[in-house]
């Protein structure tokens, strides 16, 4: 995912932060049940659950086994097509959280409470409607 050539410097200061995880999309979750269940991915070490733009992600903080000590791509002429793709809009502008390394999400949950915290805010703004 790091290393495109136009964001080069940005992308040795981040550390390659992208490549230190993956993320895959989740159903969103509707109801308390859906909530209930998400609490299950986060009882697990390395987990995380996050919001970008109403979507909901599952993220798991397992670096690519690729990555050399340095934060090179050891493969990076083969590296996957999602790598050469992420971090840069079709207008070739940046579009990714790893510059600062300060990751900002719309929400970011790393424990059950948390999902439980959201959860009782959520459903009793609704039952007061
Ligand atoms: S998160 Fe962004 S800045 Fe960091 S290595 Fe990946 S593409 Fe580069
Ligand atoms: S293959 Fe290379 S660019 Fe892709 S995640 Fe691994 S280290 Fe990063």
């Amino acid at each position: 995912m790091s290393k495109h050539k136009s964001h080069h410097d940005i992308c040795k200061i981040c550390r390659s932060q992208c490549c230190q995880y993956y993320a895959l999309q989740l159903d969103t979750p509707r109801s308390y049940e859906d909530f209930e269940k998400l609490k299950w991915f986060l009882v697990h070490e390395k987990t995380k659950i996050f919001v970008d733009k109403k979507e909901w992600f599952l993220e798991v903080l397992n670096p690519c086994r690729f990555l050399t000590e340095e934060y090179h791509c050891s493969i990076y002429d083969k590296r996957p097509q999602v790598c050469r793709e992420y971090g840069i809009t079709s207008e070739g502008e940046r579009d990714c959280h790893g510059s600062d390394a300060h990751i900002k999400h719309d929400h970011y949950f790393d424990s059950i409470e948390q999902i439980d915290e959201y959860t009782k805010k959520r459903f009793s703004r609704k039952s007061k409607k």
